[in-house]
């Protein structure tokens, strides 16, 4: 497995992340927890924003496991990543914005890659990325009851259990859960 690793979301679960679940000052203090554990770097490479001329230092990015049988996508944490190694994660946002190339070449520094296995590797992520953009998944927030998140456990059950109702009403309502 390569070191920076591009993590697409299925397009059918976009829009179903930490940010939709929590309020905005709860997911500021989730991602200020990590940042201090972490140190302020960036989990895959050591960097930071600051030595990518950008006017921050990292960014809180949600790390998901996908059980392709079951169709759960599960949450398994939060990483703390410089700007230029997030944008990688999410590849196909870089690549519609213009910013495909320098993720490429961060993506080809990080991983010692040379151009033809980036080329391969992404090819590969996008084909898994397209089969999974063909299901509606079910989502396992239980990582937000555990000792490593830094939010009561009584509240989290709530958020999780209205972002449920939410979703089985958008799924209802025929919209599909994007
Ligand atoms: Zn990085």
């Amino acid at each position: 497995m390569p070191k920076l690793q591009v993590e697409l979301v299925p397009s059918s679960q976009w829009g179903s992340n930490m940010r939709d679940i929590l309020t905005r000052s709860q997911w500021d203090k989730v991602r200020k927890h990590f940042y201090e554990l972490n140190n302020n770097e960036c989990q895959v490479c050591d960097q930071t924003g600051f030595d990518q001329n950008r006017s921050h230092a990292v960014e809180a990015h949600e790390q998901w496991e996908y059980d392709d049988e079951k169709l759960i996508q599960k949450l398994v944490g939060i990483e703390v990543l410089c700007p230029e190694c997030h944008r990688c994660k999410h590849l196909g946002r870089a690549l519609k914005t213009g910013a495909g190339r320098k993720a490429l070449s961060h993506l080809i520094s990080v991983n010692g890659f040379s151009e033809a296995e980036a080329q391969a590797y992404v090819q590969s992520t996008f084909a898994i990325h397209a089969l999974r953009s063909m299901f509606a998944w079910e989502m396992d927030l239980d990582w937000m009851l555990t000792e490593d998140f830094p939010l009561d456990k009584t509240l989290m059950e709530g958020r999780i259990e209205a972002h449920r109702k939410k979703r089985a009403a958008k799924i209802i309502r025929g919209g599909g859960v994007g």
